[in-house]
């Protein structure tokens, strides 16, 4: 066997510890195995169950036309794994090759991929937190244990955070026909994730529903009764709202506080990884047995000028975990980068919402088919001159089209011959996001700027 033969047995040898196990998790290991990888494999999951699927939680669990636990991910193979589920990992150190779990135990690996994901933030108020009533949604215990109180038909239930899964929360329980009222900071729904422009047209949308929205509001407390069940919220406009159910909606955190002390580069934006999806150490340095994926993850994009972006997308975690597993399988030269086109989509008061690209780098927007009036539309984003984004609402098969405007960094607004009726008169206008300094929960795509090899940065001496 020559020496490069030896390599790649090796790399196809060996031990692989997957952290996380859940879509990003599932979709490496499946491809570290389709890919000849045959040596060990290790699944470690906080959670007790084998992989599911989140987004029905937020759609078809909480109509009632699926239990909680109907979600589990296709298997596209069998694995040939062990699983360590219901414990997490507690701690890792880089130079033994080992992660520790909260039970003691310590797993060694040759090759490492964390892909913990995030949680949802929860209500800051520990003690309101705990009131009997009030709920978050990311796990499959969440949607089962939110699911079984809106089957009680609540009075009314309080949405705080109109993001994409407030969003759709409170689409889900306008159709149960339940009672909503939604409490947003921001000017409208979705503004975060989509601007100003688009968010005036989820307004409507909710408004049309029957949700009663509260927007450029903050719910500052909660109230419970004798029994520690919520009753009430107060809002920073002196009103309150009754409600015996409140959903607290205000995006994610990133999982990476069992990596603190690793020396690993990472913190509350996520792990900072290279376009082939190995993490960075906290001197800027790559490193080549860990390797990340999924929403945890923070990559550089080359269409995306380099910048570093955090995806909450599903479609994200199953091509960055692909990426992964075969980078771990491959010599450097035959390594691939992870230029997957930012995707989302959204179901909502009946409306198929889908993005491509990065709406939120936007500054201006141009509406290039269909109307706002009548909710079926195309809205295009440019930045500096080029195209970097489009939403459509009812209008999805049109994207690949927007994508491909994208990837062929086509100027903005786009100078295409009309594919649709245009108005006269329709012109780019202020996309209308809120200052990047206000923290917005909306934004399933966030710029998270260079890399810790960045040196653009000033060191004060210290005296
Ligand atoms: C309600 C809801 C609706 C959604 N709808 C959509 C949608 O319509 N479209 C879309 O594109 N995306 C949607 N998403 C987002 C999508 O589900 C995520 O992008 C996807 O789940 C990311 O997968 P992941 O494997 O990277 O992370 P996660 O699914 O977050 O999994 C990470 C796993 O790691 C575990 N973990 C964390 N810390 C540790 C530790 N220390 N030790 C061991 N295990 C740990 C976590 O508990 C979790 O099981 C939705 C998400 C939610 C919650």
């Amino acid at each position: 066997m020559n020496g490069d033969a030896s390599l790649e047995q090796l790399r196809r040898e060996g031990r692989v510890v997957i952290v996380g196990a859940s879509l990003a998790g599932l979709r490496a290991a499946e491809t570290l195995r389709e890919k000849g990888f045959a040596g060990s494999l290790t699944m470690i999951g906080d959670e007790p169950y084998e992989p599911y699927d989140r987004p029905p939680l937020s759609k078809q669990v909480l109509l009632g036309m699926a239990g909680a636990d109907r979600t589990a991910l296709p298997r596209r193979r069998a694995l040939d794994a062990t699983w360590r589920l219901g414990v997490p990992a507690t701690g890792l150190d880089m130079a033994a090759g080992r992660v520790r779990l909260a039970d003691g135990d310590e797993v060694p690996y040759d090759r490492l991929l964390i892909a913990t994901g995030v949680r949802a933030r929860p209500w800051p108020h520990a003690a309101e937190a705990e009131l009997d009533g009030v709920f978050v949604l990311r796990t499959r215990d969440d949607g089962a244990a939110l699911a079984r109180r809106l089957a009680e038909r609540p009075k009314r239930v309080l949405v705080i955070g109109a993001g994409f899964t407030g969003s759709e929360i409170a689409s889900a329980c306008r159709e149960r026909g339940l009672a909503v009222t939604v409490a947003e900071r921001a000017a409208a729904p979705l503004v975060g994730a989509l601007g100003g422009v688009v968010g005036a047209v989820a307004a409507e949308l909710q408004r049309e529903h029957g949700v009663d929205l509260r927007c450029g509001v903050m719910v500052t407390a909660l109230e419970g009764d004798a029994t520690g069940r919520v009753r009430a919220a107060h809002l920073s406009d002196g009103s309150s709202v009754e409600t015996d159910v409140v959903i607290v909606s205000l995006g994610a955190t990133r999982n990476t506080e069992w990596l603190a002390g690793s020396g690993l580069g990472a913190g509350p934006r996520g792990i900072a990884c290279d376009a082939g999806c190995r993490a960075f150490d906290i001197r800027g340095i790559v490193t080549d047995d860990i390797y990340v994926a999924g929403d945890v993850a923070r990559s550089p994009h080359a269409l995306f000028g380099y910048q570093f972006l955090s995806l909450e997308h599903w479609g994200n975690a199953v091509s960055q975990a692909e990426t992964a597993a075969h980078n771990m399988l491959s010599a450097s030269s035959d390594r691939l980068p992870h230029l997957w086109m930012p995707a989302f989509w959204s179901s909502q008061f009946g409306v198929n919402i889908k993005s491509v690209g990065v709406p939120t780098l936007g500054t201006e927007i141009v509406v290039s088919q269909g109307s706002l009036a009548d909710r079926r539309f195309v809205g295009v984003y440019g930045y500096q001159g080029r195209v970097i984004g489009a939403v459509a609402f009812d209008h999805a098969r049109w994207l690949p089209f927007y994508q491909e405007l994208i990837e062929t960094t086509v100027p903005f607004p786009p100078p295409f011959p009309t594919v649709d009726r245009r108005p006269e008169g329709r012109r780019p206008v202020d996309a209308d996001f809120p200052d990047p300094s206000v923290p917005t929960h909306g934004p399933t795509v966030t710029l998270s700027g260079y890399s810790p090899a960045d040196r653009r940065m000033t060191f004060t001496p210290a005296h």
